[in-house]
C-alpha cells in the first residue's frame, strides 16, 4: 500500500550536487562562494540572544527587509523573504499558476524547476535553448501560445553562464502575457552595470530572484528573496508564504550581510577574475567554453583529448577535486566547474592537464 499522489511516486527527486564532510576535498561542484561570509555576520551569529529564539521571529523579516530595500532603492511592499531562493520559486507556482496549467522553461536550465511544476500538477513547456544557449528567437510567441502563466528564467544562465542583458529581460517581459520569473541567483557575479532591478518600474509582470547563497557566501543559512512590483510580491508575502519561513536568525544574519556589501563585492571581484582565467586557460587547451558571468563555468571537452567528461569528472574526484557532470544527452561531454579561490583552480588546472596528458 501506499499513500503518495501518483506523481509523487513517479518522479524522480532534486539531485544535489555532492556534500563530501572530508573538508580536504576541493568543492567545485555546487557554485557556493569560495570565499567567506562578512565578519558583521558571524558577529551578529555571537549575538543571537536565547529571547529572541525563543519568540516567534518577525513575520515578515523585518530586519533583513529594510536593509535589502535599501540595497536596491525599492519598497519594503516590493520585497519578499523566503526560505532560500527555492521557496521563492515554489511560491510563485502556488500563487501564479492554477494547477494544470503549464509552467515555462528554456532547456537546459536549473533542474529543481520541472520537480516544483510536477509537485504542483503542472505540465512543463519547455523550449530548447540555441546551440550557444541563447533563447529562440520565437520563445514568449511559443509560451503565449501555450498559454503558459509562469516562465522561470535563469539568468545569467545556468549551466552556462550566459547572460541575457536588461534590455533583451525588457523586450520579454513586454512580450510575455504570463509572469515572467527572473531568477538571478548568480547575478551578484555579473560585470558592474548589469541592472534588472529597475525594470520592475516599468514591468507588472516581472519579478526577480535573488539569493544570498552564491554572492554572500551564506548557502548554509537558506535565505533568498523576491523583487517585483507589489502587485506581485504582496500576494505572496502577504497569503501563500508560510508565516514563519524565514527564521530570527536568518533575518538578523541576512541584515548584517546586506550592510556590509564591501566584503561580498571583494569576493565577486575574485570570482571575475579567477572566471577570466578558468575560460582563458580552458580555452587555450581546446575546451569549448562560453562567456560566463556567474561563478561557474561550462567547459565541453575537446574531441581529441580521446577522454569523455565522466572520465574527467572521475579523474578529478580521484585527485580530491568535485566537479559537476550532468549526465544528459545536451551536457554529456561538458563539465561545470564552479570558480574556486585562486589556489583551488590551481589544483584544478593541474590535475586536468595531468589527465589530458595521459
Ligand atoms: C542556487 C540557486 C537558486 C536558489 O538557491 P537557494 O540556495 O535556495 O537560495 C535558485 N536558482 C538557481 C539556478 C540556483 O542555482
Amino acid at each position: 500500500m501506499t499513500y503518495e499522489r501518483d506523481i509523487v511516486r513517479h518522479m524522480a527527486g532534486y539531485v544535489p550536487g555532492e556534500q563530501p564532510t572530508d573538508s580536504g576535498i576541493i568543492k567545485l561542484n555546487t557554485n557556493e562562494n569560495p570565499w567567506p561570509p562578512s565578519p558583521r555576520v558571524i558577529d551578529a551569529l555571537a549575538t543571537v540572544s536565547a529571547e529572541s529564539l525563543r519568540r516567534y521571529p518577525s513575520p515578515s523579516a523585518a530586519a533583513f527587509l529594510a536593509e535589502a530595500a535599501t540595497l536596491h532603492g525599492v519598497d519594503t511592499d516590493q520585497l519578499v523573504a523566503t526560505n532560500g531562493g527555492d521557496e521563492l520559486l515554489r511560491l510563485a507556482i502556488t500563487t501564479f499558476v492554477p494547477p494544470g496549467r503549464p509552467i515555462g522553461i528554456a532547456e537546459p536550465s536549473y533542474s529543481l524547476y520541472p520537480i516544483l511544476a510536477a509537485i504542483h500538477d503542472s505540465p512543463v513547456h519547455r523550449v530548447a535553448l540555441d546551440d550557444d544557449w541563447s533563447l529562440p528567437a520565437g520563445f514568449p510567441d511559443e509560451l503565449n501560445a501555450a498559454g503558459v502563466p509562469l516562465t522561470l528564467l535563469v539568468n545569467p544562465h545556468a549551466p552556462s553562464g550566459r547572460l541575457l542583458n536588461a534590455a533583451a529581460i525588457a523586450r520579454l517581459a513586454d512580450a510575455l502575457e504570463g509572469v515572467l520569473l527572473v531568477d538571478e541567483a548568480y547575478v551578484d557575479f555579473t560585470d558592474p552595470d548589469h541592472d534588472v532591478v529597475s525594470l520592475i518600474a516599468h514591468h507588472d509582470n516581472l519579478m526577480i530572484l535573488r539569493t544570498l547563497s552564491k554572492g554572500y557566501s551564506l548557502a548554509g543559512l537558506r535565505l533568498g528573496y523576491g523583487i517585483g512590483p507589489a502587485s506581485l510580491i504582496q500576494p505572496i508575502a502577504a497569503k501563500t508564504r508560510d508565516s514563519y519561513s524565514v527564521d530570527a536568525v536568518a533575518d538578523q544574519l541576512g541584515a548584517a550581510a546586506l550592510a556590509d556589501p564591501e566584503t561580498a563585492r571583494a569576493s565577486w571581484a575574485s570570482v571575475r577574475r579567477e572566471r577570466q582565467r578558468l575560460t582563458d586557460t580552458l580555452r587555450g587547451w581546446g575546451f569549448g567554453v562560453p562567456d560566463s558571468q556567474a561563478n561557474f563555468c561550462l567547459a565541453q571537452v575537446p574531441t581529441d583529448a580521446h577522454r569523455s567528461a565522466a572520465s574527467i569528472y572521475a579523474g578529478l574526484k580521484h585527485d580530491g577535486i568535485l566537479v559537476r557532470h550532468f549526465d544528459t544527452p545536451r551536457l554529456q561531454d561538458q563539465l561545470r566547474i564552479s570558480v574556486g579561490t585562486p589556489a583551488q583552480n590551481d589544483a584544478l588546472l593541474e590535475s586536468l592537464q595531468r589527465q589530458l596528458e595521459r
